[in-house]
């Protein structure tokens, strides 16, 4: 039985013969994609199907992959402006990660990822490093829960830095972090239809030892999950990471014995020419956070010889606070801006790859690229509906996958589907009842956070920076 049939679409598959249908239709069935193909052809296929949208002048794209993030950093919007990185964590992420209970964690993802779903993202990532209490972890996978998204949660942690500014108070001992990731492992992972997956999250090979990353790797394994760690995000981080462990970047993670095709490393904006050779030949990957490492100000990826090196790579929005945003579009358009400029080269990369970043490679950087990624019969309805006639910005369009590179804004996206349901229709979240209302109820959870851990630097009366 055909739930859902979109007709009169063009259709961006992103399948490996990379088609697009320009009068493209989809039948879904229950949480998978039955059919792709043209209008007539499956409106003839499936002629009873229970409904029927009809797409015309909109295009369908596979669902955005968001492969790093930190949504309890959603609540710190605009409160690390004009930092660099070790004063960021010092004076703003650190104090506030300190004073996080369970309902920021809850409010924060709720507030990221609607954000994230008003951009087109389907997928998250997220990875929650400070525990300075319990419960923090539930927080984050009730609000993939309440959402509905496609969710991987990173739990994260760490057991040293304190030289490096990391406030005890969110440090876990080896133990503590095994008893709770074994819960977490059995309460969450592959639940709600396989939607939610559980991976471990090391805050950074700086801030953590080699008998806990080892003890993560472990565990990743035994779950046949995934582990995502910072790498070689800053100079800082190497030179933080060599005093450890004695070596840094992919060096550091090939001594720990932290080489499979399930790492997925996070920045990786100062990997030398051997680090990117190395991580090709381990199928390490690689998650691009161009928006954070610009307003970091750490540097820009070396994205071109990553990909010579056969290296996947997707991308990420990080977490709010180094970011002020969760936009997937934005994020997609200064992918490729960034390194167009940085090379001086126009060529550098293609709206096409920037696309591919978002979707497949995004999907095969999580492992999950046979579920997701693409809009193929047989994998995950998770779907985005563009409309361009929503916003000036995006007409006329000549070119599909540039219109959503360089043209769109989140007014079109019109709806968004996970698993075959509608997570956001003609605009309208469907996963809280009164979008506006609970966006003030975050607003308060956010303030109340601020104060608590004394970061309140835009209250009123605060001065104006020059
Ligand atoms: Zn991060």
């Amino acid at each position: 039985m055909t739930d859902l049939l979109l007709t009169n679409a063009v259709i961006v598959t992103v399948d490996p013969q990379r088609r697009i249908l320009f009068d493209g239709a989809m039948a879904v069935c229950g949480d998978r994609i039955q059919a792709i193909g043209e209008s007539p052809e499956l409106l003839s296929r499936f002629p009873d199907a229970k409904r029927t949208i009809n797409c015309a002048g909109k295009i369908v794209f596979p669902g955005f992959i968001n492969t790093h993030n930190h949504l309890f950093q959603t609540l710190l919007k605009g409160l690390g402006d004009d930092m660099v990185l070790k004063d960021w964590l010092k004076t703003m992420t650190f104090p506030a990660a300190r004073f996080l209970e369970p309902e920021d964690c809850w409010g924060g993802a709720m507030l990221g990822i609607l954000e994230g779903i008003h951009s087109g993202m389907t997928t998250e990532v997220d990875y929650m490093y400070p525990h300075a209490r319990e419960g923090l972890s539930d927080g984050v996978l009730k609000a993939y829960r309440d959402t509905k998204i496609r969710g991987v949660f990173g739990r994260g942690c760490m057991d040293t830095g304190t030289d490096f500014g990391v406030v005890p108070e969110i440090m876990q001992d080896r133990k503590t972090v095994e008893k709770d990731l074994t819960r977490i492992f059995d309460t969450y992972h592959n639940t709600e239809n396989g939607r939610i997956q559980v991976w471990t999250a090391p805050a950074a090979l700086w801030s953590n030892t080699e008998p806990m990353l080892r003890m993560l790797y472990e565990i990743s394994n035994s779950y046949h999950a995934g582990l995502t760690v910072h790498v070689s995000e800053t100079p800082f981080d190497r030179t933080a990471t060599q005093a450890l462990h004695g070596s840094c970047g992919v060096d550091c993670l090939e001594k720990i014995g932290l080489t499979g095709p399930n790492v997925l490393m996070v920045h990786c904006v100062y990997l030398t020419v051997n680090d990117i050779r190395k991580a090709g030949e381990y199928d390490l990957k690689v998650s691009h956070n161009p928006v954070s490492n610009m307003y970091l100000a750490s540097g820009v990826a070396p994205v071109g010889q990553m990909l010579q090196n056969n290296i996947t790579v997707g991308l990420g929005v990080d977490g709010a606070a180094s970011n002020n945003g969760q936009d997937m579009l934005e994020l997609m358009k200064t992918t490729s801006l960034l390194q167009k400029v940085h090379t001086l080269n126009p060529t550098a990369i293609s709206a096409e790859k920037v696309l591919e970043m978002a979707t497949i490679d995004g999907a095969r950087a999580i492992g999950m690229e046979h579920e997701i990624g693409s809009l193929e019969a047989g994998k995950k309805a998770d779907f985005v509906i563009f409309n361009p006639y929503r916003s000036a910005k995006a007409v006329p369009v000549h070119n599909p996958v540039s219109t959503l590179v360089y043209s769109s804004t989140m007014q079109n996206i019109e709806s968004v589907a996970v698993d075959g349901t509608f997570l956001m229709e003609n605009g309208v979240v469907t996963v809280v009842p009164d979008e506006e209302a609970v966006l003030r109820q975050w607003q308060k959870i956010a303030e109340r956070l601020a104060q608590r851990a004394g970061i309140c630097n835009r209250g009123a009366g605060h001065p104006w920076r020059r």
